[in-house]
């Protein structure tokens, strides 16, 4: 997956959005259950915001809740 300007409801503009990394789907998984499909998410690359959404335009996952904390690289 390649990055992407998308909308981010928490910096509440378009923002580069990147792919996770092995590391961050490991510690979204941590947080939201093994079973959530994480091979979708992107990180907003916007200052620190670090907030995570899925790529495409689903309601399953609600990435309101859920930011990356700084050394989750
Ligand atoms: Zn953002």
């Amino acid at each position: 997956m390649q990055p992407k300007d998308t909308y981010c409801v928490f910096c509440r503009s378009t923002e580069r959005h990147v792919p996770l990394t092995e590391n961050q789907q490991r510690w979204v998984r941590e947080k939201k259950g093994a079973t959530l499909y994480v091979g979708d998410l992107i990180m907003c690359a916007g200052g620190t915001c670090r907030k995570v959404r899925s790529s495409g335009n689903t309601r399953r996952f609600h990435p309101e809740f859920l930011r990356i904390p700084e050394g989750v690289d």
